[in-house]
């Protein structure tokens, strides 16, 4: 897959390519334009799907022959999150939340609780800030380490994991994950359940997405989450799909050794 290196080094080249024939000939502007209009196609492209690996590697999709699926829950933790823990522990399920920060404050029972039956709780950034992708290294690192610091208060556990505010990408991003030693967590399901109200069309959606290898990506903060969880868990059960933690989908720590 094309990354953002690779990318600049063809774009760049092409740029002096032009500019070498356009030292004996005459080439088109147009012809710089198209290189540069793609160029910023692929950036923004490379931005937006965390799939892409355009910037950095991110954990997006478990084996596809091991029959196993992996859920994930961001933005809590949240009034709801009791709710999934319930559903959880009835199914015998265990799962990740990427928590929100700024979150934390007043619910670090909820944490506790996340951590103490067995699930894994990981970082989404603290402020979750609309303008996250254009913060600068420093300015990243600061609101990712607030959250770390949250929940090893929690849970006694230094987190390795992080997953990008809107699955959002960028160079500066890249930087602070190599920087802090993160593994980025994506997907490969966006049920987009913050979006759909219609429980039914969002079923329907999540299901006929749901295979192999799929990582799965739910919100604490959707109403009636539970519902759709269960559902989405029954449905794996018929098909014989096992719900395994990320750590066993993919083989990762999500915690620092101690
Ligand atoms: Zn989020």
């Amino acid at each position: 897959m094309l990354n953002y290196r690779d990318s600049s080094i063809v774009f760049i080249l092409i740029i002096l390519g032009l500019m070498a024939y356009d030292y004996t000939y005459h080439v088109s502007g147009w012809y710089y334009f198209i290189a540069f209009f793609l160029f910023s196609l692929a950036i923004i492209f490379g931005s937006y799907f965390i799939q892409s690996g355009f910037f950095l590697k991110a954990y997006c999709s478990g084996d596809e022959n091991k029959g196993q699926i992996a859920i994930t829950f961001d933005d809590g933790p949240h009034e709801n999150t009791s709710l999934i823990l319930d559903v959880l522990k009835k199914n015998n399920a265990t799962v990740a939340f990427f928590c929100i920060g700024k979150n934390i404050a007043g619910k670090e029972n909820i944490v506790k609780s996340i951590n103490d039956e067995g699930h894994i709780v990981s970082n989404h950034s603290f402020s979750h800030h609309n303008l996250f992708d254009f913060f600068s290294v420093k300015k990243l690192k600061q609101d990712v380490s607030k959250t770390d610091d949250l929940i090893l208060r929690s849970t006694g556990k230094r987190n390795k994991l992080f997953r990008p505010p809107f699955g959002v990408t960028t160079p500066n991003i890249a930087q602070m994950v190599r920087e802090m030693d993160y593994k980025v967590i994506g997907w490969n399901l966006r049920s987009y359940d913050t979006a759909i109200k219609d429980h039914d069309r969002l079923m329907k959606r999540i299901l006929k997405g749901i295979k192999n290898g799929s990582l799965i990506l739910l919100h604490d903060t959707t109403p009636g989450i539970e519902i759709v969880l269960q559902k989405v868990l029954d449905h794996a059960r018929e098909r014989n799909l096992k719900v395994v933690s990320i750590e066993d989908m993919f083989q990762i720590n999500a915690y620092e050794s101690v």
